[in-house]
């Protein structure tokens, strides 16, 4: 599969009578791409993402993500997709308070029947991985804003997602943890990971993503890849 993500013609229109919040709108995301999409408040963000996430569907057009056509399946079949393909995080983190990080981190995998031995050494390795193997077993209440964005970030990788979806993971972070959690976006693109950010973090698009969707009044304003500094380098 080379492309990730394909919007053929997509609009998403919330109100009958009026303007569609996006599109219509083309996109193809290749496998490995990092896409940063800005734009002002209200130009079609979110609504992209809750598209390509199967969080919603469009009103005309189609999505194809992993090579599924999303916006044809069942309620069931999206939900299973979801889980299965897509590992998301968000600003506020959305993880369960009273379960252990390693709990969090394990959900996704229970949901989709593959909790055990395999997806607990793969967890711990998770969190190994991105530094906060000493919390495994806190409960997240305890930890900075920057370590809970790091155990979302496990969560969200621990069933091997071919895609990673990110809404403002920087947004309630002080500027340390926003750093931190830049650096581990960037390194997770270069290790082969495909995300999609929505971001006002111009650091963020800047240093993860070497492609730059910018959307106004829900159509594409400007669709400029760049090579990212790392690569440059
Ligand atoms: P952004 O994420 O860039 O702020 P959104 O995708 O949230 O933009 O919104 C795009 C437009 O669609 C806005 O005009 C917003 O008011 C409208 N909109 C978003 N969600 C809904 C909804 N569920 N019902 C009606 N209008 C919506």
């Amino acid at each position: 599969m080379v492309h990730v993500i394909e919007l053929a013609d997509v609009a998403r229109q919330y109100d009958a009578a009026g303007v569609p919040a996006l599109g219509p709108v083309d996109l193809a995301v290749e496998t490995g791409e990092a896409l940063a999409v800005t734009g002002p408040s209200g130009s079609g963000k979110s609504t992209l993402l809750n598209l390509i996430a199967g969080l919603d569907r469009p009103s005309s057009g189609s999505v194809t993500v992993a090579g599924e056509r999303i916006d044809r399946l069942s309620e069931r079949a999206l939900a299973r997709f979801r889980r299965d393909r897509i590992g998301m995080i968000f600003q506020f983190f959305n993880l369960l308070d009273d379960l252990t990080v390693t709990d969090n981190v394990l959900l996704p995998a229970q949901l989709v029947g593959r909790a055990g031995r395999q997806a607990t050494a793969r967890a711990a390795e998770l969190l190994e991985t991105l530094g906060i193997a000493k919390h495994a077993r806190a409960y997240p209440g305890r930890l900075s804003g920057g370590e809970r964005q790091r155990v979302a970030v496990a969560r969200a990788l621990i069933n091997r997602p071919d895609l990673l979806l990110a809404d403002e993971p920087t947004g309630a972070l002080d500027s340390a943890s926003g750093a931190e959690v830049r650096e581990l976006l960037t390194e997770l693109h270069r290790s082969g990971q495909t995300v999609l950010l929505v971001t006002h973090d111009t650091a963020l698009a800047e240093a993860c993503a070497g492609r730059r969707l910018h959307l106004v009044d829900g159509r594409v304003a400007a669709d400029r890849r760049v090579v990212a500094p790392a690569v440059a380098r």
